[in-house]
This record gives C-alpha cells, structure tokens and sequence, in this order.
C-alpha cells in the first residue's frame, strides 16, 4: 500500500475572495464562515488584509476577524499586509504568518501597492527587520507572496528571469516561505512546470505555497503540475470566490471543496471534508447575494457513490 501523503489547503476566501467582491460581508459572517471552515477540518486560513479601510472597507474589521480565528487553537492564521503599517498591526494582533504580496510584473506591483517590484522587496526587508524586533523567537512566518508569476492583465508576458530575480532577493530579504502567485489566472501546465524547474532549485527550499486562479479553467491542471515538482501547501478560495481589484478579469481562485476532492483522490490527506465545505457555501448565499459562486463540484453534485474513504482507498491500493 502506497504511503498516505499529507497536503495543505489553505483558505483565503476570507481575503482574496472577499477584497474582491462589491459587496461587504459582515463580520460576524465571516467569523461564521472560519467556524464552518474549520468544522469541514481546514487548519490553514487568510482571514483578513491589513490594509487603510478607505481603500478596502471588505477588511476593515481584520482585527476582530482575526482575534476569531485566533480563538482556534490549532488553526494557523495568516494575513496580507502591504506595507511596514500593516505589518505592525499584524504582529500586534498576533498572526502565525504575514504574507507580503510582491508583485513581479510592475504594472501590477505600481498598480497595487504603488511601488516597484524592487521597491517592494525592501519593504519586506524592514517587515522582516520589525519582525525580528517585536517577535524574537520569529514565532510569525514571513511568506513573500510572489504575484503575477505566471502572467499579467496590465503588462502582459512576465519573464521567467525576473521571477528569478525577485526570489533571490526576497531570499535576502529574510523570506521564511516563498509563494508563487498567479494573480491573474494566466499560467498553463507547460508553463508552470518550466517555472518550478528554474525556480525550486534556487529557493533553498523555501518555495512551498502555490496559489492558483481558476479563471481559464487551469488551476487544477496547474495544481497537478506543482504537486509533481513536491509542492504540498495550495490556497484556495471556497466558491472559487477571488480576483484582484488591479488585474482586471481576475475572476476565481481555485474552489476549495473541488480542490480538496482532487487532492484526497490523490491520496493526499487533506483532512477536510467534501460535504461540509459545500454546505459552508451557504454561508456566502446569504451573506452575499450577489457574489458570483464557482465550483465545479457544487454545481454536478458529488458522484452518486462517493464516498471519503472509498475516494482514498481506491488512490493509496
Ligand atoms: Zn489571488
């Protein structure tokens, strides 16, 4: 019998999904949303952003939302900051990961957080610098969320030499965990299988995270790809909900439930369950009737004679 792999999903609908949908969901829905999450078994999530309210009002109650998440024991909370700022309420309120995202193309990072991708490193290398002053046993990860990896709706092509190069610097700069984004839904197979073949041997083992988008119907296809390259830890956004306000056309992460039910056909232990993420869904119908729900899964329905432990037994024979 084959060895039983593990794999991480983390949840980011909380703040990819939420930063880009018009409506604002309340904050006890989202606490409601991190309880039903973490009831399905998910033990990774990007609850909140810590960015200026006026900008994004979708996160102005990061702080109570992750003072929730928190509450859970054993869940790692993670949440974006753009800036020093928001590294410093992060750090305040207690996170087990920040995730700084640097944007490679520089439409996109100008666009985004107003600096240049370079720029935007040094940034990270004074969040890194604050990290080590207020957290001295380094308890909070660093993750340098490298965006717009694999292609960019304002710039277009986005070479793989500078992806390089900005993974060697967020090196310097003190990365803990490297993450390889794409933003903008763009990568293919072929591509993603090029850049983890450049990249993994130069980032020291630090490149983990893959967080695909869904918006050509290749993040699964993609996902396949980077398992096979020995990456285990995916984002993902239930609904398939996400996007990115600047790269228009952005539409959908990958959907958790379907990413989860690949997996775990697989072999890869997730340890989430299918149904209650589907359930969960209900969560954001009413919370947020207008937002656009994806999901292969919730729209066919699981297959009739499905069943968690067949659905593994029949990958790990
Ligand atoms: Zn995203």
């Amino acid at each position: 019998m084959m060895q039983k792999r593990h794999a991480t999903v983390q949840e980011v609908g909380m703040r990819d999904g939420l930063q880009s949908v018009s409506g604002i969901m309340p904050t006890h829905d989202k606490k409601r949303w991190i309880d039903a999450a973490y009831v399905a078994g998910v033990r990774y999530m990007e609850v909140a952003s810590y960015v200026p309210a006026k900008l994004l009002p979708q996160m102005a109650d990061a702080d109570e939302v992750v003072a929730h998440a928190l509450t859970y024991g054993d869940l790692t909370v993670t949440a974006l900051v753009p800036n020093l700022k928001g590294a410093e309420k992060a750090l305040a309120a207690g996170v087990h990961r920040i995730v700084a995202p640097i944007s490679v193309s520089v439409a996109h990072s100008m666009a985004n957080v107003r600096k240049t991708p370079a720029d935007m490193v040094e940034e990270f290398r004074r969040i890194r610098e604050l990290r080590d002053d207020m957290d001295k046993v380094g308890r909070t990860k660093l993750i340098a969320g490298l965006s717009t990896v694999f292609g960019c709706t304002l710039q277009g092509e986005v070479p793989l030499e500078d992806v390089q190069d900005i993974v060697l610097r967020v090196l310097d700069a003190g990365s803990d965990i490297v993450a390889l984004a794409d933003t903008t839904g763009h990568a293919t197979p072929g591509q993603v299988d090029r850049f983890f073949d450049a990249l993994i041997p130069q980032a020291q083992g630090k490149l983990t995270i893959a967080h695909f988008h869904d918006t050509r119907g290749m993040a699964l296809p993609n996902t396949m790809i980077a398992l096979q390259h020995g990456i285990h830890e995916f984002d993902a956004s239930l609904a398939g909900l996400g996007g990115c306000p600047h790269a228009p056309g952005a539409t959908g992460n990958v959907a958790t439930e379907d990413l989860v039910f690949m997996l775990e056909s697989l072999g890869y232990h997730t340890g989430i369950d299918v149904q209650q993420l589907l359930d969960a869904r209900s969560i954001i119908q009413q919370a947020l009737p207008q937002a656009v729900m994806y999901g292969s899964l919730a729209h066919a329905g699981l297959p009739k004679a499905y069943s968690k432990q067949s659905n593994i037994e029949k990958a790990v024979v």
